[in-house]
């Protein structure tokens, strides 16, 4: 840890401090609030959303693959699809992957709806604020330090739920973690675009099998660079603009940032690649413009913390239940690794899994949680955990779990499970399923 007494110009103190606007953190935050703490986010860019806004536009893991295609998820991560629907900003899309309904919004809408949870809850935002270092009292973080223009702050807290996606805060304050530098290969990364001055009709009279054909074909001409012949398009919200997921590419460690600048710059030339195919082979797409790149490029997986639990492939695929259950999840393991193809596995029909508490908590912490893709969880098991529906639904219990703990004047491991599970569901949340179906919209 560096010396940053020197350098402070700023102290803040706050109950509950969410590292990270994403999926997860807003969650966390909002749930944090609305149980009366005071709590503060701290985001490295100038919106909220993380991946949710900056990469994609489509939220997964609400509902379950199969024919039942039941509703998992629901509480907070419910007003975030009100505000949506409300605005006219969201569809419900059928997934042909078979990763179950999918919820298509705008994300330029969504970014407004995070603030708007947010603000109403009274959660204070920082904006442009990169946490860099955090200082320790024995196994306790008691705070952050985080740079931004006005210069070095020390934000103090009495629980910190680390929602960095890259487990920011407990690889600096040196608790274990697993994946880059692990035995498996991190996912692949995608730089995402969309396209606009699409017809419509036309773009969705193909396959998507004829699209991965004309791939081959296109590069089998020896005029395009398409490293992956697979891949998705989809419609938007907006007609005419249609989204794309094709680009992959692989580094060891997406949190080293030479790797890390170099892939930002192939993503977005393999991405134009991909444009310029879709222009000359898809029907549709012949008075088609760029109309952006993702923000940045998208990482799937970096630091998975070791917890007090770590989920398992075959918690996953066994449908395994947990007395400290705190959500469910019913998403099939998407795998995009390196080589080609994407590897799924499912679970049976209409089953889910539950994920226990202890896989928030990182091992041997005393006032620390995680909340989304860098929860306690084997690659294999992360790969199904990882999605938005998810990463909404750890956020709302690691939030809930920090004001208890609190309010308890217990540490996160201690608190009594049947407390939080019941203010879990009191506020809308989804743990166990199977005797409430419950859908959206229908
Ligand atoms: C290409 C791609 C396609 C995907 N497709 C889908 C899909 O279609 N549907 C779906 O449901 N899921 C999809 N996923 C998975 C899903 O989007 C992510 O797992 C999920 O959004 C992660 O949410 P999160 O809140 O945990 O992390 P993130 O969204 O990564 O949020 C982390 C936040 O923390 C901030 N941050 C990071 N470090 C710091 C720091 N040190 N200081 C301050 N702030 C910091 C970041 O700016 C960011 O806002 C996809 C992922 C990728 C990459």
């Amino acid at each position: 840890m560096v010396d940053y007494k020197t350098i402070i110009t700023e102290t803040l103190k706050t109950e509950v401090l969410v590292v990270g606007g994403g999926s997860a953190g807003c969650n966390a935050a909002a749930a944090a609030a609305l149980e009366g703490k005071k709590t503060m986010l701290v985001e490295r860019y100038g919106f909220l959303g993380g991946t949710s806004t900056y990469i994609l536009d489509t939220f997964y893991g609400f509902y379950i693959p199969g024919k039942e295609g039941r509703k998992v998820v629901g509480g907070i991560p419910d007003k975030v699809l009100d505000k949506l629907f409300a605005r006219k900003a969201a569809i419900l899309r059928p997934n042909t992957y078979g990763a179950g309904t999918g919820v298509t919004y705008d994300p330029e809408i969504l970014k407004v709806v995070w603030e708007e949870l947010l603000t109403e809850s009274n959660v204070d935002i920082l904006f442009h604020s990169f946490v860099v270092d955090v200082v320790t009292e024995g196994p306790k973080v008691t705070g952050v330090i985080l740079v931004n223009k006005s210069g070095f702050f020390l934000v103090e807290a009495d629980i910190i739920i680390d929602a960095s996606g890259d487990a920011d805060v407990v690889a600096k304050a040196g608790f274990p973690f697993d994946g880059i530098g692990g035995k498996e290969a991190v996912q692949s990364l995608t730089t995402t675009f969309r396209v606009m001055h699409v017809d419509n009709e036309a773009a969705i009279s193909f396959t998507k099998q004829q699209m991965w054909d004309w791939m081959k074909e296109a590069n089998a001409t020896g005029n395009y660079y398409l490293p992956r012949e697979e891949g998705s398009v989809h419609i938007t919200t907006i007609p005419g603009v249609m989204a794309t997921n094709m680009v992959r590419l692989a580094i060891p460690d997406p949190t080293n940032i030479a790797d890390l600048s170099k892939a930002e710059i192939e993503g977005r030339k393999q991405a134009l690649e991909y444009f310029r195919f879709m222009k000359d082979y898809l029907p549709g797409y012949d008075k088609a413009e760029l109309m952006n790149f993702s923000t940045q490029i998208g990482v799937r997986e970096t630091r998975r913390v070791i917890g007090e639990y770590t989920l398992t492939k075959e918690d996953v695929l066994g449908a395994r239940k947990f007395d400290d259950a705190v959500l469910e999840c019913g998403a099939p393991i998407e795998d995009h690794h390196n080589a080609a193809g994407t590897k799924w596995e499912y679970l049976e029909e209409g089953a889910v899994y539950q994920l226990p508490y202890r896989t928030l908590i990182p091992k041997d912490s005393t006032n620390l949680l995680v909340a989304g893709r860098c929860l306690s969880a084997t690659h294999d098991a992360h790969a199904s955990m990882r999605s938005i529906g998810q990463c909404m639904a750890m956020g709302q219990a690691a939030g809930t779990a920090a004001a208890l703990a609190i309010q308890e004047g217990v540490e996160p491991k201690k608190l009594d499970i049947n407390l939080l599970q019941a203010k879990l569901i009191e506020n809308g949340a989804m743990i166990n399923t199977h005797s409430s179906f419950v859908n959206y919209h229908e």
